[in-house]
């Protein structure tokens, strides 16, 4: 259940709702909207009885969630999550663009990278210090000695680090080094660790597990939620269909469906959603084109020499041209959206339900 507030409702009126759902050993989640705040109520196996809460001072309406996610839907919430770190946003009035390497290999590789992203405007870089790799005798990532070289990146360009953690030990390290902490496809649905991910007050960049459904992967958020972290970012990274031209297949239609069903940013990873340099460019026009609120992209200094990811990474004069298509391309999608405000896709859905 939801609990609505009215618009006038104080501080002390919230709190006061709040301990009520306490008391009776559930767990809320005052979520403020632009016009009112809601509460969210979760722990709870049965049906709750609304007159509980109806007749609290600054109440407005008990309203029963019947989806299996609560916290990541729009009945909670109705207009989008910005994500907000000093300046730097994602799910804002323009695309994020986080950029960087798949691991960090280097000082040199990680500050030639950094230097161009941050040229370009891009207030986001991303590293991997733990790399999940299909072989065991692959390039496993630095480690510290990579998030040490991702926080050297923060203090020289102000760029805000995105960088993975791959279990419970990496997650306690990137929350000392990192801004936003990732978790994989492959963790998707690591449920011990999405809850530890619930605990840290950094925002999270969760990526679409690579054969999960809408559903799985809105729950696969909701866990995080659920623990009290509502700083999340959704990721489209490709899922397993029987095309092999690509390395995965991107699931564009997930962002407009995401978008109808979720308040939560949700960006697009055309790297490792092909796996190929050459159709990461169309693919990361597309993915804006399809209302992305960002993207998550691969480049290098020099991919041929790569120790992960290196056939998919854009070369740098490749990425600045991306980024000067995918601008263009999202002026056109806000500007259009401006113009025929709710009469498009996800943001008329969304606003049937307000
Ligand atoms: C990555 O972003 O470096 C990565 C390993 O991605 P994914 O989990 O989507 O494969
Ligand atoms: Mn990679």
């Amino acid at each position: 259940m939801l609990i609505v507030m009215t618009s006038d409702a104080t501080e002390s009126y919230i709190q006061c709702v709040v301990k009520k759902i306490e008391s009776i050993g559930l767990k809320a989640h005052p979520i403020p909207g632009a016009n009112r705040t809601a509460i969210g109520i979760t722990g709870n196996s049965d049906l709750i009885d609304p007159a509980l809460f109806t007749e609290l001072p600054g109440v407005a309406e008990c309203v029963r969630i019947t989806k299996p996610y609560k916290l990541v839907g729009r009945d909670l919430k109705h207009d989008k999550t910005v994500i907000r770190i000093g300046e730097a946003e994602i799910g804002g009035d323009n695309i994020a663009v986080i950029a960087g390497v798949c691991a960090i290999e280097s000082r040199e590789q990680a500050m030639l990278t950094a230097q161009v992203v941050a040229e370009m405007g891009c207030r986001w870089f991303r590293g991997g210090a733990f790399k999940p790799r299909t072989s065991p005798y692959a390039f496993q990532g630095m480690a510290v000695e990579g998030l040490k070289i991702l926080s050297d990146v923060r203090d020289r360009f102000g760029l805000r680090i995105v960088t993975e953690a791959v279990d419970e030990v990496a997650l306690d390290l990137c929350e000392e080094y990192a801004d936003v902490i990732q978790i994989g496809t492959r963790n998707m649905q690591n449920f011990s660790l999405l809850k530890r991910a619930g605990q840290t007050r950094k925002p999270v960049l969760l990526k679409r597990g690579m054969s999960s459904t809408l559903e799985e992967f809105l729950l696969a958020a909701e866990y995080i939620m659920a623990e009290g972290n509502y700083r999340v970012i959704l990721c489209e990274r490709g899922v397993r269909t029987f095309g092999d031209h690509a390395r995965f297949t991107p699931d564009l239609a997930v962002i407009p469906a995401i978008q109808q069903l979720s308040h939560l940013p949700i960006i697009f990873d055309p790297s490792h959603s092909t796996g190929n340099r050459e159709t990461v460019i169309p693919m990361a026009r597309a993915g804006v084109a399809a209302g992305a609120d960002g993207l998550l992209v691969d480049i290098h200094p020099y991919p041929d020499r790569a120790l992960c990811d290196g056939p998919q990474a854009l070369l740098f004069d490749m990425f600045r041209c991306m980024l000067e298509e995918v601008r263009a391309i999202d002026t056109i999608v806000k500007r259009h959206r401006e113009s025929f405000g709710a009469a498009n896709g996800a943001d008329r859905a969304a606003s049937d339900r307000s």
